[in-house]
């Protein structure tokens, strides 16, 4: 009898020890799979906020997709992702050799290059025109980029700093004598931009918004967003609207509305210094580039929005929803409500949150010190 107990008490012990270690195991199992493995791997999957003050304002649901939230603060690290590991698929890029990434840019695109470059063991050579704002070189080059300044020309010039990128990149690859090889990222040329949008922000987008959207508005710089999630969206929801929010001095709203590429600002003797006459960045351009045209004809309509009310909706928007935003996605926010507007209560529309109003402060949010913030648009 006094064996039987035994035994059975050794067979409880047993099954309890064994019930223990497997559930410690599946919990280790379980906070593994939590851990992010790298800066990549951050990269993505980004929330979508529903913007209270807009929606309760026009009845509908007005959506914002934070990519502000990604590591480098922007949609561009989904760009430079898909750029670096299409290079490394074709073997022109090889993780942890020094190989190079170049490309000309002096926004979002250089800082996404500049720490994935970090992350994987390349370097990145980042051209800029050398009156670009001293902020932005320094945190390049805090990122350890290498940052190359150019005289500012015109984009048929080889000076340009994109055309200087492609050729320093060609140059390396050209000599015999340096092992390292090097990738041009072209990120208004390059397809694995617009294909990024459709493969990752596009399904994120439909999924999270339960496959109900009315709209989806956007601005673009290369296209690539507006191009990629208009694909994706339009082949599930053929009703979908797309429609373009462009700055001042963008020429893309009267390709959009008119199929031609040209803005009265442009016009002869009258052309600026910069490529468009806008305090905002990142969005609005004067060429076709490969990135817009892939979705262009999916783009309904098209919405301009200027400065001013730029600034005063990113004021609202901190004002009412404690988000602090850049210049692009004040844009974005006002074309978003008054296609809303247009729409009528019950439709939801979603834009998308580009960046952060902390790489803005000097020039946009400077502008909004005396705005009154108020949905008078
Ligand atoms: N907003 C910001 C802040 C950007 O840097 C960019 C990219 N230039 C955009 C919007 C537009 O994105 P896309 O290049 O995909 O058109």
């Amino acid at each position: 009898m006094g064996g039987q107990w035994r035994s059975l008490a050794l067979c409880a012990c047993v099954s309890i020890a064994g019930t223990y270690l497997v559930t410690k195991s599946l919990e280790s199992k379980q906070k593994t799979s939590e851990i992010k493995n790298g800066v990549a791997e951050l990269i993505g999957e980004t929330p979508v906020i529903r913007l209270a003050s807009l929606s309760d304002a026009t009845g509908c649901e007005i959506l914002g997709k934070m990519e502000m939230q990604n590591p480098g603060g922007s949609a561009k690290d989904r760009v430079a992702l898909a750029i670096i590991e299409e290079a490394e698929r074709k073997g022109l890029l090889r993780p942890n050799s020094g190989d190079m990434v170049f490309e000309g840019t002096s926004g979002s695109t250089g800082i996404s290059i500049a720490i994935l470059c970090k992350a994987k063991g390349y370097e990145a050579h980042i051209v800029l025109p050398d009156d670009t704002s001293q902020e932005k070189v320094e945190l390049l080059t805090n990122l350890g980029a290498v940052v190359h300044k150019v005289r500012p020309a015109g984009i048929a010039d080889s000076k340009h700093y994109v055309n200087y990128a492609r050729t320093a990149a060609e140059a390396i690859n050209k000599d015999d004598n340096d092992p390292r090889r090097a990738v041009f990222a072209d990120q208004f040329e390059n397809e694995a931009n617009w294909t990024a949008h459709y493969e990752h922000t596009g399904p994120e987008i439909y999924r999270q918004a339960g496959g109900k959207i009315d709209a989806f508005v956007a601005g673009a710089g290369t296209g690539g967003t507006i191009s990629g999630v208009a694909h994706y969206l339009k082949e599930r929801l053929p009703n979908l609207k797309v429609v373009l929010a462009d700055p001042p001095g963008s020429g893309l709203y009267n390709r959009v509305k008119f199929g031609v590429m040209f803005d009265t600002r442009e016009r002869e003797g009258t052309r600026r210094r910069h490529q468009v006459d806008t305090l905002v960045e990142g969005i609005g351009i004067n060429r076709v580039t490969r990135n817009f045209e892939a979705g262009r004809a999916l783009v309904d309509d098209a919405i301009r929005v200027d400065d001013a009310e730029a600034v005063k909706m990113a004021k609202y928007i901190v004002e009412h929803e404690g988000l602090f935003i850049g210049s692009s996605s004040g844009v974005n926010l006002v074309a978003a409500y008054k296609y809303a507007k247009q729409l009528g209560p019950g439709h939801t529309i979603v834009t998308i949150i580009c960046d952060s109003g902390s790489r803005h402060l000097s020039k946009f949010w400077r502008l909004a010190r005396d705005v009154k913030p108020d949905l008078d648009f």
